[in-house]
């Protein structure tokens, strides 16, 4: 029941029967993946941390914690180094415990906002969400943005809002939060008593159950909680209680009761309604209780919709699995790469043949690749099922969102979109010497997604690349990397745009995305660039200037992001 990092090596193969003598049905029912998203600070890595210890990996819990800790501290050049040592990047991996015969994969997702680019993309590998909030502050950006995309993807949500072991807003007032900012249902699952230095405890509406909140040792699973009745035990829990927090839980059930939105589970499972619930991650206070919950309620692996809209079950016969992360030179001594597959059908099984979304018919790839180059955290999978993520070794032959599979069927699953960058950039060379290399190391980085890239729309073909990023910290990395790993000092000079749209061509009209754009005449204040596939894409400096952009032209089709053809 050990964390791990699914990996797939040739060498030093230690057998791992787990799975094949199980029914691959029974291995599909009992997998669960969930991602957690949340503002930066708010207990992500202390939640994860505490779901570990579920499945017993107490020294995956610290490992968790030495990693995010150094990643907020150290120098960018220092994290990258130390992420490498660890076998682990900046960017999503995998966890995977057991519990009661259960098994659950937590696909992480990077804690600095800065690569809320990753996140995007491992939601397109998740089945289920849990968004945390901090008590205090409720819901905050970060958590707004990734919740666009759970939304999008109609991924079932459950909320824990945490620290209530502190000075905590109305809980009421919580949940209108998210009722009112998101337009979905909230179902209180628990409901907390008291907050701060006065938090005693939840009540689990289902049972009537009070489960009194004792501070736990942090490395330690809860203790045996002591649980009172609401009725039976009401006496108890009178002497317990301070009269006017005895007051307000009797209160609070009957207005939960009449008020609050009914459980249901199909409105859960289309991501309409949200179970709430209350604790305090860093005491391990209300974790089990999610994770009970979760492993009753939350979806099993999805069947996925292909690009031609018809759905592979996970059950379907053959093996198949999409890319949704590229990671490189996770090792400077070796040029190796890492593609993050999620198998959506059929049995993966080290070794194996398969074809490729975007190579010819009839082509086959071996899914395993010798590899000297992982920590010791890596783990050596031989046999893995719809909902796992499977690193596999990449000599170049993946990019973001290629599917693989098996079968005579050619099966393509949708691309992945890229969001909206907020920061654009000039890069520039100044060493001719070195073009080759800038532009290999350029080009890897891209395809990992690390940053996107745009071109300035010339008629003089001045071809200088935009790089185009969420966040400051993607830039450092890249220009670290290009000089690391290519030996490439590149510079930046940045461009004064904040926001990006995509110009799509007009619906129900042969029209061009770009003469619909050339329609409009010059647009002032905006700046002319093109994509990778040499689509229109328009940057600008504000939210003014945009909405002045749309109130002028109201027929130009604006995207906030644009899949690839
Ligand atoms: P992340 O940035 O979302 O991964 O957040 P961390 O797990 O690193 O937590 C951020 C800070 O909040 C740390 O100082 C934690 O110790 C603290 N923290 C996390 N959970 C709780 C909690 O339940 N109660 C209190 N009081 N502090 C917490």
């Amino acid at each position: 029941g050990n964390s791990r990092i699914n990996m797939v090596l040739e060498e030093d193969a230690v057998s791992n029967t787990d799975g094949s003598v199980v029914a691959e049905k029974r291995e599909i029912e009992r997998r669960r993946n969930l991602a957690v998203i949340s503002h930066p600070d708010s207990g992500k890595t202390t939640f994860t941390e505490k779901l570990l210890l579920y499945g017993g990996a107490i020294n995956q819990a610290g490992a968790v914690r030495a990693r995010r800790n150094s990643a907020q501290k150290m120098a960018v050049s220092d994290w990258m180094k130390m992420e490498q040592e660890r076998g682990i990047s900046i960017t999503s991996t995998v966890l995977t415990f057991e519990h009661n015969g259960m098994c659950v994969n937590i696909l992480d997702t990077p804690g600095h906002n800065d690569f809320s680019e990753d996140t995007f993309r491992t939601l397109a590998a998740a089945d289920n969400v849990v968004m945390l909030m901090d008590a205090a502050k409720g819901l905050e950006p970060q958590t707004r943005k990734l919740f666009e995309v759970a939304r999008m993807r109609q991924l079932p949500l459950m909320t824990f809002v945490n620290k209530m072991d502190r000075p905590a807003m109305s809980p009421y007032e919580l949940c209108d939060q998210i009722e009112l900012e998101f337009g979905i249902q909230t179902c209180p699952m628990v409901w907390p008593i008291g907050d701060g230095e006065r938090f005693k405890g939840v009540l689990e509406r289902d049972t009537q159950l009070v489960h009194l909140f004792q501070r736990a040792e942090r490395t330690k699973k809860a203790t045996a909680q002591a649980v009172l009745h609401m009725e039976r035990d009401a006496h108890a829990l009178q002497e317990l209680l301070e009269p006017d927090l005895w007051e307000q839980l009797q209160e609070d059930h009957a207005i939960l009761s009449e008020m609050a939105h009914a459980w249901d589970l199909d409105a859960f499972l289309s991501g309409d309604l949200t179970p709430v619930f209350f604790g305090s991650a860093i005491t391990n206070f209300g974790v089990e209780l999610l994770l009970k919950y979760f492993l009753q309620y939350g979806r099993a692996p999805a069947p996925r919709e292909l690009a031609s809209g018809e759905h592979i079950e996970p059950n379907h016969s053959e093996f198949t699995g999409f890319i949704f992360k590229l990671q490189a030179n996770m090792d400077p001594k070796h040029r190796d790469r890492v593609a993050y597959m999620r198998i959506v059908s059929g049995k993966f099984s080290r070794g194996m043949k398969v074809s490729h979304s975007r190579l010819k018919a009839g082509k086959q790839l071996t899914l395993s690749r010798p590899s000297k180059l992982f920590g010791s955290d890596r783990e050596i999978v031989e046999i893995a099922y719809p909902g796992d993520v499977v690193g596999l070794a990449n000599p170049g032959a993946f990019a973001i969102g290629d599917s693989l599979y098996t079968g005579s069927s050619r099966i393509r699953f949708p691309a992945i979109p890229s969001f909206s960058p907020e920061l654009f950039a000039y890069v520039q060379n100044p060493q001719p010497g070195q073009r080759k290399n800038f532009l290999k190391g350029l080009d890897q980085l891209l395809q990992e997604g690390a940053v996107q890239m745009l071109r300035a729309r010339s008629d003089q073909g001045m071809e200088t690349p935009i790089l185009a990023a969420v966040g400051q910290l993607q830039y450092e990395v890249v220009l670290q990397r290009l000089k690391d790993e290519y030996g490439v000092d590149a510079r930046l000079e940045p461009l004064p745009y904040t926001i990006a749209r995509w110009v799509a061509p007009p619906a129900g009209s042969s029209t061009s995305a770009w003469d619909a754009l050339d329609s409009c005449g010059k647009l002032y204040n905006v700046f002319y660039a093109k994509d990778a596939y040499e689509r229109p894409v328009i940057l600008l400096k504000n939210e003014w200037n945009l909405n002045a952009l749309v109130e002028d032209h109201p027929k130009l089709e604006l995207r906030s992001f644009m899949y690839a053809p």
